[in-house]
């Protein structure tokens, strides 16, 4: 592992694309269903290799897994036809860090609404699958992200589950405004090593929370411990 003066020397010389390249192996993007190529153009991007995930060895030695957006229900039943959730529930024991964007999302949630298979239940939230109601079932957002600078980031939510509860364990990242319920409720939250958003940077040309989740690698995954 780099000690953070290395980190700080490197980052003062190279860019952050660099950076990751040295301190990141291989993050895998579970390639069921849904905008998985998206989450890899982010990734190299930010000079990280990309592995995309469709059968439980193909989860052997990665550093970070990230889950996409798509259909939960699909999802779902992808991964019982492949026979991913034995190997799934494996791997998160194992404590590497794990990202799920919407759809993600509701699959790293302890509790899903209208979903007639089992989540992963990583996280202690809970949410409601396609909430926002028709009229505002897409929409985008301009909010500020803890823990990526004072640029607000641009989000873009398609057919989002609204996160209903979270447990005292969960960091809330981000929030932003629901019509329906009229509050503001969260869209980002991290629990340890993971990570959690109802919207899509994947979707955008912003690399921010893609290189928050590395760096959640870096700190938190076996990254930081030789392998
Ligand atoms: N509405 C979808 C679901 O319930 C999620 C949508 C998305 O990932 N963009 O699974």
């Amino acid at each position: 592992m780099l000690r953070p003066y290395a980190i700080r020397h490197l980052r003062a010389q190279f860019p952050e694309r660099l950076i990751y390249n040295i301190c990141v192996d291989t993050i895998g993007v579970l390639a069921l269903q849904g905008d998985f190529i998206e989450h890899e153009a982010s990734l190299r991007r930010l000079g990280v290799r990309a592995r995309q995930v469709r059968k439980a060895e193909e989860l052997r030695g990665l550093d970070g897994l990230i889950i996409p957006g798509g259909e939960s229900t699909t999802f779902c039943r992808l991964m019982s036809d492949f026979r991913l959730y034995e190997p799934l529930g494996a791997f998160l024991r194992t404590g590497v860090p794990i990202w799920g964007t919407c759809a993600g999302m509701i699959m790293l949630a302890k509790q899903a609404s209208d979903l007639d298979f089992p989540t992963l239940g990583a996280m202690d939230i809970a949410v409601l699958r396609n909430a926002y109601g028709r009229q505002v079932d897409s929409f985008e957002a301009d909010i500020p992200v803890k823990g990526i600078g004072p640029e607000p980031f641009h989000a873009v939510f398609i057919r989002a589950p609204v996160v209903d509860m979270v447990g005292p364990g969960v960091e809330v990242l981000a929030t932003a405004w629901d019509e329906k319920l009229g509050a503001e409720t969260p869209v980002a939250v991290r629990e340890r090593q993971y990570l959690a958003t109802s919207f899509h940077p994947e979707l955008t040309q912003d690399t921010r929370i893609h290189a928050y989740f590395l760096e959640i690698v870096r700190t938190e995954g076996r990254s930081s411990s030789p392998k």
